[in-house]
């Protein structure tokens, strides 16, 4: 019996090496459980079915000597990821029945360093929430307790990996889909610097915002998965090129023990037990010898209203491509104004339709000054702030969500209460920053709690520093 539980991807290799067990015996370990456990928690929507012969296939490089620490890895892969010939609907029934024509340049990456795909996981639709409530193909439970949602958008590949369904899962991080996850289900999750991985190959929400990221069951499995995902793009406009990549890893200080506080973002909406336990976070930080610094972001407290009025903006442009002709659902109509209506409607669930209104509206004549332009100045503004501040501390330390996991069914009829799930993970995504979200302990109800380290852009080896010595003094 393999210990999936405690396995990590090191782990993994190493007894794939070994020939302690198979590609084979590791792949049919996690189906097994994915049949027992995947009808109640609902973290795949797809499984494939020939997940075996990928793994038979992939034992040959271990025959061959051509392996990497991916070969053999069991993935599960939201399901807005291109897998060439295989279905993406990015949690909606507009796309339903999709199947994508070519690989994700991470999924070619993946591919070539010898990962199995167990399926395609559970997400709002389009990406679009924090609970995975939306999607067109039913919710996800939380498998701490399946009372409660795992977060979202990208529940499903979370649900999967806190469940032993599989041993590493990517997701995307557009505000939060990967941290705010990630802090309900006890997992490690990064949101990458943006441009340093690929988003050819990704369902588009909001495309200044959108970074493909891994999750782990610890620091280390994430900065492996990271390795492999982070590399220039062509093929992606906003990649960072390698020249920037090495001058902005060669500014790094020697000893990165600065961490800054921004106490005055920590005013309302945040539970009694989030702020207790990011204060023994911190307490354990400082005993660990970090030094801990109060800092000032004065802009930040705007960066929820700035999301929700850029993102939207770039939803409603980017959504208009699913029009009933050229991908997926197609409904009946008397002309083609009528088909494209009726394919929408009936296509996007409410939270989509409803995103693509208000993008639609800040985008519109008249509008667009007072609302689209003047979120722009605001973002330049927390931006400019945010790096600033990196030049007198390392990390920037927040709680990662300000709750933890709610009940099934609960916020779905309050967007805005939803919409503040995303407080701590905006600022990452507006200046294009590296985020890591740690597991930091656990209530007394069970539920897990997460705080979040931010960095200087193409700094995630700092947030792979802390988060493994973190780990070490929970
Ligand atoms: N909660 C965010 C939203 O609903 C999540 C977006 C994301 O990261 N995909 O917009």
């Amino acid at each position: 019996m393999i210990d999936l539980k405690n396995l990590t991807i090191e782990e993994a290799h190493e007894s794939l090496k070994r020939g302690e067990f198979t590609c084979r015996e590791l792949a049919n370990a996690y189906l097994k459980v994915i049949k027992e456990k995947n009808p109640e928690i609902n973290a795949y929507i797809e499984v494939y079915d020939d997940v075996l012969d990928q793994a038979d296939e992939m034992q040959k490089k271990f025959v061959s000597k051509t392996d990497t620490i991916l070969t053999g890895i069991p993935f599960a892969i939201k399901d807005n990821i291109l897998i060439k010939e295989r279905i993406v609907s990015a949690g909606s029934k507009i796309l339903e029945n999709y199947k994508a024509s070519y690989d994700a340049t991470i999924i070619k990456n993946l591919k070539k360093a010898g990962a199995i795909f167990l399926g395609r996981t559970n997400m709002d639709e389009f990406a679009m929430g924090s609970s995975t409530q939306t999607s067109a193909f039913g919710v996800t439970k939380n498998p701490i307790d399946t009372t409660r949602v795992p977060g979202g958008s990208s529940g499903g590949s979370a649900a999967a990996l806190a469940g032993d369904m599989t041993l590493a899962a990517l997701g995307t991080d557009t505000c939060g889909s990967v941290r705010e996850p990630s802090a309900f289900c006890g997992l490690v999750g990064l949101k990458p610097t943006y441009g340093a991985v690929s988003r050819q190959g990704i369902i588009a929400m909001g495309n200044s915002l959108d970074q493909v990221s891994p999750f782990g069951k610890c620091a280390r499995d994430v900065e492996i998965i990271f390795d492999f995902l982070s590399n220039y793009d062509e093929e992606d406009s906003t990649s960072v090129s390698d020249e920037l990549r090495d001058s902005r890893l060669k500014n790094q200080n020697s000893n990165s023990k600065k961490i800054g506080v921004p106490w005055h973002l920590f005013k309302e909406g945040i539970d009694t037990e989030v702020q207790e336990n990011f204060k023994e976070s911190l307490d354990k930080l400082k005993k660990a010898g970090y030094e801990i610094l109060d800092i000032e972001l004065p802009h930040a407290k705007y960066s929820l209203a700035v999301y929700y009025i850029i993102m939207p903006a770039e939803v409603s442009t980017n959504l208009s491509r699913f029009d009933g002709i050229r991908y997926g659902y197609s409904a009946e109509g008397e002309n083609l104004m009528d088909i494209y209506k009726k394919s929408r409607h009936n296509g996007f669930g409410k939270e989509v339709r409803r995103r693509i209104i208000l993008g639609t509206y800040v985008l519109s004549h008249g509008y667009y000054d007072a609302y689209y332009i003047k979120a722009l100045k605001v973002r330049e503004k927390i931006k400019t702030e945010i790096m600033e501040t990196f030049k007198k501390v390392d990390y920037i330390l927040t709680p990662t969500v300000p709750i933890t996991a709610f009940k099934l069914g609960e916020k779905l009829d309050d967007p805005v209460s939803m919409y503040l799930c995303d407080i701590f993970s905006a600022p990452a995504n507006l200046s294009g920053v590296p985020a890591i979200a740690l597991p930091s302990g656990v209530s007394k109800d069970g539920l897990k709690f997460s705080i979040q380290f931010m960095a200087s852009h193409g700094r995630e080896d700092l947030l792979f520093e802390v988060g493994k010595k973190f780990e070490t003094i929970m």
